[in-house]
């Protein structure tokens, strides 16, 4: 199903001049299955092919420009943590983000658990660096099939220190409010390095 690749590699230069400190580069992270390509096309816009502001690269990498408390932020949304399992990929992945997404399912324990071996590898990673971190319970609408609480994933985002939202890619709940709070703490960060 996921046949959104094309040849146009090159054109990621072309995302505007003055914009170009405001390329963020964004990682999804997380177990098979749990939801990971549904949000990153979603916020790509490939489910809307009318929106011509939305570039797809091979990879499954999203580029788009999202307009936040009034301005305009540009994220580069990468979905290839799953690409096989390549260590030297999995090692870029931990470098290459300026802000990570890491996803399971709140219908699935043992992705919950996966999430938090993510969190520690990524602090390994990124030792004394204060990267944005978002942890997403994805699939919400589940309601019947819930494994994992609210109060567990945001429990869990307390002791990881990272922010925390539950998802619905099959509803488009949230999805929204994930990608803008990623260009929040992101900025925050900046700010406060700048004073
Ligand atoms: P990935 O392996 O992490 O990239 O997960 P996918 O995005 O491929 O999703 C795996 C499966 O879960 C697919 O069948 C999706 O349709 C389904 N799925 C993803 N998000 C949701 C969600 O929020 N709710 C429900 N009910 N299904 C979802
Ligand atoms: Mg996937």
């Amino acid at each position: 199903q996921e046949s959104w690749t094309s040849d146009s590699s090159d054109s990621v230069i072309s995302s505007g001049s003055d914009s170009e400190d405001q390329l963020f580069k964004v990682i999804l992270l997380g177990e098979h299955g749990v939801g990971k390509s549904s949000l990153a096309r979603i916020f790509g816009g490939v489910e809307d092919l009318q929106d011509v502001d939305c570039f797809i690269f091979p990879g499954n990498t999203y580029d788009r420009s999202i307009v936040v408390d009034g301005e305009e932020a540009s994220l580069l949304v990468f979905d290839i943590w799953e690409q096989d399992d390549n260590h030297w990929l999995h090692n870029q992945c931990m470098k290459m983000g300026d802000a990570y997404v890491i996803v399971y399912s709140v219908t699935d324990k043992a992705s919950f658990e996966k999430a938090s071996e993510l969190r520690i590898q990524l602090r390994r990673a990124r030792q004394s660096e204060d990267i944005p971190i978002i942890l997403v319970g994805n699939k919400s609408d589940l309601v019947r099939s819930r494994e994992v609480s609210v109060e567990e994933g945001r429990a869990c985002a307390v002791v990881f220190d990272c922010k925390f939202i539950e998802t619905s890619a099959a509803l488009h709940h949230n999805v929204k409010d994930l990608f803008e709070g990623i260009v929040r703490q992101i900025r925050l960060r900046k700010d406060s390095k700048e004073d």
